[in-house]
């Protein structure tokens, strides 16, 4: 065995074999929504959705075809609540700043024009990663990474991020919370623990359905659950 130490080509392959193992019944990664909850409330235009993110990555086109091949388009595999928004058939390995590795990196679709990985902030730890909570697009001057796909690898210099805990909302919404595009609410969850997140970045846009993002820390550090009752305050 030679001492040298190891090219990219020769990573490239320990890295395929350990995934074509793992890969062949180890549990599935985490699902891109981990759980919902509807509550209604006197007089909302519409019912409040709280979903989980689990850690994804949005890609331009640009880098899906560097990942997956010349042509290649993303295949919708579940829908999101968010309307044309969906988890992609396609995942990715993210190679982190300790060369430490998290395979099946769920992307999400459709393409965006920019790249951009959300990692919770276990995630993070986890591979070595010192992230900032940022909105998304927001990515100038956060730490980037490698991400290897079926045809190759992108070299991302900027773009992970943990993404700020935020709402969608259309203007109706806007109008019954009286709160506008980019300022913060609060979200109230009740249940055996009890938290309220005092920063919820709000997004308005005649397209979005009133929905929540918290990420998969922010949801279990609440215990948050299906069944759990939870308000939007401003
Ligand atoms: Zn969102």
């Amino acid at each position: 065995m030679s001492q040298k130490p190891l090219n990219r080509s020769q990573i490239e392959q320990l890295v395929r074999r350990s995934l074509a193992r793992h890969s062949a019944g180890v549990a599935a990664a985490p699902t891109v929504e981990a759980s919902s909850a509807e509550s209604p409330k006197a007089g909302a235009p519409n019912p409040l959705v709280i979903n989980i993110s689990a850690r994804h990555c949005h890609l331009s086109q640009k880098s899906v075809e560097t990942l997956f091949g010349a042509g290649h388009q993303l295949t919708p595999k579940k829908w999101l609540y968010q309307e044309g928004q969906y988890a992609a058939e396609e995942s990715v390995t993210l190679i982190g700043p300790r060369s430490r590795v998290i395979s099946n990196l769920r992307i999400l679709g459709p393409c965006r024009d920019f790249d951009q990985v959300e990692l919770a902030s276990t995630d993070a730890i986890s591979l070595g990663f010192d992230i900032p909570v940022r909105n998304s697009g927001d990515i100038a001057g956060t730490p980037g990474c490698m991400l290897m796909g079926p045809a190759g690898f992108l070299e991302m210099s900027e773009g992970v991020i943990r993404a700020a805990p935020h709402v969608h909302m259309a203007p109706e919404d806007a109008d019954f919370y009286q709160v506008e595009n980019k300022s913060y609410m609060k979200l109230r969850i009740g249940g055996d623990l009890g938290l309220t997140f005092d920063k919820i970045f709000v997004r308005v846009d005649p397209s979005f359905k009133l929905e929540v993002h918290i990420d998969t820390d922010e949801g279990n550090a609440c215990g948050f659950t299906q069944q759990t009752p939870c308000e939007l305050i401003k």
